[in-house]
Formats: C-alpha cells, sequence, structure tokens
C-alpha cells in the first residue's frame, strides 16, 4: 500500500472532518487536532465538513462513513482510534473523543508533562501510521488535585482527569465536563445539621462520647429518627438544586468522635466497626432518594472509625464508599509494608490495617471509590518517597474493585516541590491505565523536564526510596523533617546530586530554574532540622530560602497556613504552623 501522508513537503496531505451537527466537544477536539498537526508539521491541516473527499481524519460521528461508530462500550471516557484505508476515524463518549485525539497524538510522540511543559516533535514530513486501538479506563471517577491540574481544567482534560473538588476550576462543558459532586466530604456538620445551630435546642441529634453528647468535634447520632428525617429533606432539597449533579457526599466531619449511644453501639458492635450505624444510615438516605433521583449516587466515606468495612450490612445499589487511607505508610506498598502503628481500631478493641479493609470493602460495596494521598502535608516540600508505590498501589485499588480514585496532593495556590510536577504527571497516568510502563513514562518526563541534569534526578529519586526500602522507614503524611530517611549524612548525599545536577544545567537557564526548585525540598529540610534539633538559625540562610520559595511562585510550605505563619513557627521552634491555633484549619483557606 502507497503511503499516506498527514503532511508532506510542508503542505498537508489530509483534512480533519466533523459531521454536519458535531457536538461542541466534537468541535474542540477537531481544533486541538489542527493545532497540534499544525506545529508538528509546520504546515497547515483544514478542517472540513462531511462533503469532504479524499484521505480524512474524521472526528467522532464523521466516522460513520469510514464504518466506525461510537459503541455504548466506550461510556463517557473511552476511545478508538482506528485506520481506515488512507483515512483515520477517532470516535468516543463525550469526553473520549477529546481524550481520544490526545491519545493519537502521543502515539505521534507528543507528551503533555504540565502546563508550560509540552513536548510536541517537529515532523514536517509526517505520515499516517497504522493504529487500531480502543481504550476505556477502569476507573469512572479520576482526580488529583496538584495545582497545575486544578489551576488549568484544559490541561486536566489532556490529562484525562474528569474530577473536581472545592477550589478546582471546573472542567466547562465543551471541554468534556466531569463528575461534579453537590456535597464534597464531611458534610456532617457544613450541610446537614450545624451543632452551633442545633446542639444546645437538641443534643440528642449529635454524638454520644464517654456518656455525654458533644457540641464540639462531634459527628450525629446516626440512630435518631430525626436526625434522619432532615437528613434526607436537606439532601433532597441540594439535588433539586443541582439537577445536574450525580454525586453526592453525605459524610462524617474530619475527626473521629463517631456516636456511641446505646443504640448507635448497638449496630456498630454487632457490625464489629463505626461503619455499620453509618451505612445503615446512608442506605436509607439512599432509599428515600431513589424514586425521585434515580440516577444519583450518595457517597459516604470509610473513613478513620468507620474504615472497617461492617460484617453484615451492604451498602445500597445507589451508594457509594469512598475508603481513606490516611492512617498508612506511604514508603511501602499497602500489600508489603509491615507498620502496625497505625491501624485503625474496631469496636471490639482489636485493630484492622487499610490492606485488610480494602479486601473487605471490596467484597461487599459495588462502587467503592478512594482518598488516598501522595505529598507530605505538614511539610510539602518534604521528600516524600512514594516512587516506588503509585504504581502498585494503584494496582491494588484496581484488584480490588475500586471504581474511583482521589489522589491528594499539594494544592498550594504556587503549586509546590519535591518534583511534584513530575508525580502529578505519573499519578494521571496511572489513573487512567494503572499496568502503563511507569518506568519509561517516569524517564521519559525527567529526560525532557530536567535535560542534561536527568541522570542527577533520576540517582536523587532511588536514593531516597532505596533508603526508605532498605532500612523499613515508614513515612505517613504529616511527618516532620526529622524522618530517619532525612539525617545529616543522607542531606549530604541529596545535596551532592543536586551539585551535579545544577553543574550538568548550567547552560540550561530554563531547566536549571527546575532543578533549583527541586532543590528547596532539601534546603527546607536543612533549615528546619537546624532550627529544631540544633537550635541553629542563620538569618541569612532564612532569608534567601524565603527569598527563593518566593521567587518560584510558591506559596504555602504547609497545608493549613500561610507561607508567615510557617515562617514565625521555624523562628519560633515549633514544628508546625498549625499549633498557633485551637483547630489546624482556623487560618482559613490560601488566598491571594
Ligand atoms: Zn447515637
Ligand atoms: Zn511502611
Amino acid at each position: 500500500m502507497n503511503k499516506q501522508w498527514i503532511s508532506h513537503g510542508g503542505k498537508s496531505d489530509i483534512t480533519i472532518v466533523l459531521s454536519s451537527y458535531p457536538s461542541q466537544q466534537e468541535e474542540y477536539a477537531a481544533s486541538e487536532l489542527k493545532n497540534y498537526l499544525d506545529y508538528i508539521t509546520s504546515s497547515s491541516i483544514l478542517i472540513g465538513d462531511q462533503n469532504t473527499s479524499g484521505p480524512v481524519i474524521t472526528i467522532g460521528s464523521a466516522a460513520a462513513r469510514l464504518g466506525v461508530i461510537a459503541g455504548k462500550e466506550l461510556g463517557d471516557d473511552g476511545f478508538t482510534i482506528r485506520t481506515v484505508g488512507d483515512s483515520l476515524a477517532i470516535v468516543g463518549g463525550k469526553r473520549g473523543i477529546i481524550y481520544g485525539v490526545y491519545e493519537f497524538l502521543e502515539k505521534l510522540g507528543c507528551r503533555f508533562f504540565t502546563p508550560t511543559c509540552e513536548k510536541i516533535p517537529s515532523i514536517p514530513d509526517l505520515e499516517l501510521p497504522q493504529l487500531n486501538d480502543t481504550q476505556v479506563p477502569v476507573l469512572e471517577y479520576r482526580y488529583h488535585d496538584y495545582t497545575d491540574f486544578m489551576r488549568y481544567p484544559r490541561f486536566a482534560v489532556k490529562s484525562r482527569l474528569n474530577g473536581t473538588m472545592d477550589g478546582s476550576t471546573p472542567i466547562k462543558e465543551k471541554f468534556g465536563s466531569y463528575l461534579s459532586y453537590v456535597w464534597f466530604v464531611h458534610t456532617f456538620e457544613p450541610c446537614i445539621l450545624n451543632p452551633n445551630e442545633w446542639f444546645d435546642k437538641h443534643p440528642e441529634y449529635f454524638s454520644m462520647v464517654n456518656g455525654k453528647r458533644v457540641k464540639e468535634r462531634t459527628q450525629l447520632c446516626l440512630t435518631n429518627p430525626d436526625v434522619l428525617r432532615i437528613a434526607i429533606e436537606k439532601v433532597t432539597a441540594a439535588l433539586r438544586e443541582h439537577p445536574e449533579c450525580r454525586l453526592i457526599s453525605v459524610s462524617q466531619n474530619d475527626w473521629g468522635n463517631n456516636c456511641t449511644c446505646s443504640e448507635c453501639r448497638k449496630i456498630d458492635e454487632a457490625e464489629g466497626s463505626g461503619a455499620g450505624s453509618l451505612i445503615w444510615f446512608i442506605n436509607q438516605i439512599a432509599e428515600a432518594i431513589e424514586p425521585e433521583f434515580p440516577d444519583v449516587i450518595v457517597d459516604t466515606l470509610a473513613y478513620k472509625y468507620s474504615r472497617p468495612a461492617p460484617k453484615h450490612i451492604r451498602p445500597r445499589k445507589n451508594v457509594c464508599v469512598r475508603l481513606c487511607s490516611i492512617e498508612s505508610c506511604f514508603a511501602h506498598p499497602f500489600e508489603i509494608c509491615n507498620d502496625k502503628s497505625r491501624q485503625v481500631k474496631l469496636p471490639d478493641g482489636t485493630t484492622s490495617s487499610f490492606i485488610h479493609d480494602l479486601q473487605e470493602w471490596a467484597k461487599v460495596c459495588d462502587r467503592l471509590y478512594i482518598w488516598d494521598y501522595t505529598t507530605c502535608f505538614s511539610h510539602y516540600p518534604l521528600p516524600f518517597p512514594n516512587w516506588n508505590v503509585l504504581q502498585p498501589n494503584m494496582q491494588t485499588f484496581i484488584k480490588n474493585n475500586v471504581k474511583g480514585v482521589f489522589e491528594q496532593g499539594c494544592r498550594a495556590i504556587g503549586g509546590s516541590t519535591d518534583l511534584n510536577e513530575l508525580r502529578a504527571y505519573l499519578i494521571a497516568k496511572l489513573l487512567w491505565n494503572a499496568n502503563y510502563d511507569y518506568e519509561k513514562h517516569m524517564n521519559e518526563f525527567i529526560e525532557f523536564y530536567y535535560g542534561q541534569a536527568a541522570p542527577f534526578i533520576c540517582k536523587y529519586i532511588t536514593t531516597l526510596t532505596d533508603k526508605v526500602e532498605k532500612d523499613n522507614i515508614h513515612c505517613f503524611i504529616n511527618d516532620n523533617c526529622d524522618r530517619a530517611d532525612l539525617t545529616d549524612d543522607m542531606l549530604d548525599i541529596y545535596d551532592e546530586l543536586f551539585d551535579q545536577a545544577e553543574e550538568a544545567v548550567r547552560d540550561d537557564p530554563i531547566r536549571a530554574v527546575r532543578v533549583a526548585k527541586a532543590r528547596l525540598s532539601i534546603r527546607w529540610v536543612r533549615l528546619k532540622k537546624n532550627a529544631m534539633l540544633k537550635g541553629i538559625k542563620n538569618p541569612n540562610e532564612i532569608h534567601r530560602f524565603f527569598d527563593d520559595w518566593r521567587s518560584h511562585g510558591l506559596t504555602r510550605i504547609d497545608e493549613w497556613v500561610s507561607m508567615e505563619t510557617t515562617h514565625r513557627a521555624l523562628i519560633e521552634g515549633i514544628w508546625r504552623g498549625t499549633s498557633f491555633y485551637k483547630n489546624w484549619w482556623d487560618e482559613g483557606p490560601e488566598e491571594l
């Protein structure tokens, strides 16, 4: 067969074709395809209509002329890319059609690393490849909240993320939209019953702890019939107000103190978990709203005291359980880590590990989502040695029937260090396909993003992971800078690698900035350790660190307080700025 060119000799040999009535997502997909193909080939590819003759790349329903139709099995997110004779068909669901275009571009060698770093090859003579590829993601809900993805919704689409949360810029309909929640996690207090409003009149609505109803850091008394009635009323009202939403989170507040009144305790003891009374409560809400909202899923958290699965009660088919791994170690995969220090306590006093809880939920829950953690939240710059954990843990989720994953990361408005651009890229890839060639993608990113410094960045990563693996050092999400893999000797090794990395990119100003940004992690650990453990506070070094931190556009160092409060904590010799407040969230959300 003769070669078919997309572009040859500076002239395009193919036309992108839309149907007569394209969807807005198809139009966007076609325009993205044109923009990138033009850039790759340095020619101008035309977008034509159904009457276009000759070789074509059809987008969406226009593919019918080539005999390719998007089947129902593709869902909203799947796609097919198929060469037919001298033409190519790209079909897919609402988002899938856009993802299909990006997949095609990736097959041509494009890489969408960050919103400001894309690798686009220059191929003036570009041949139409022979392709036949269908992809449908296992995970229906894929999200992480690294800043680049929250603030750049079009980049989130390129990375095939389809979730959202408070503070992120929503993905517009024309870009494929997203799975939207009416309320999003920890909603008992803000959305159902606020104790400041209700406790004095109705203490019985709230948790009984050690024999007393509590107002502060409380939960709901889930067996109180009035609480159930009010919850159903509020959920119904919220869903009527947001008919576009298919998910609503009815979930415990962000602390312990579940109700231990005799009725709640009876269920929890029989079920062997705080999830007993919770699922009993959620099931009744889900049943009550089902006739009016047959497509809505009521989502709740299996978090802390409710993490272990109940023994007998089953979540209804319109209930989603979002299991949280917050207590876990992230230096070793869930299936391997032998840390027993942070297991969750059951009502009978025994304990349970995350991996066990995951396996138990997988057996009883049709729609299991995960809330997982991928950075250090007390010190965002702290090296988080989870590089060999991300893939096995994602595979463990998939193996256990998980349908949606949220990977919580650094959402500071200014972004973050600790190689988080790389981490965010890899996580997005894993959310799409947990079995992809992780190492290949990692190397591609590092080689392009860090240029000549790549070997030293790779060595830095393997040094971090070797240390926690060989010495069996467990790492948690709120560690301080005194962790056993961050000894002075280890910091010397990391610094030496960064010396070499900086030297390697001395004549490459863009990559030199990236290396300098990555190095801020080690600088922060040294600064904080020196202040806390040795009483050394060198004003020049501290001043320079904060100057540099700001210069890279970075903002928060700690999830819950401003850079200024973190600075104050450093000067006053306190591990975290949250200690200045009664509640860790009191300083309020980050504002620019
Ligand atoms: Zn109760
Ligand atoms: Zn561990």
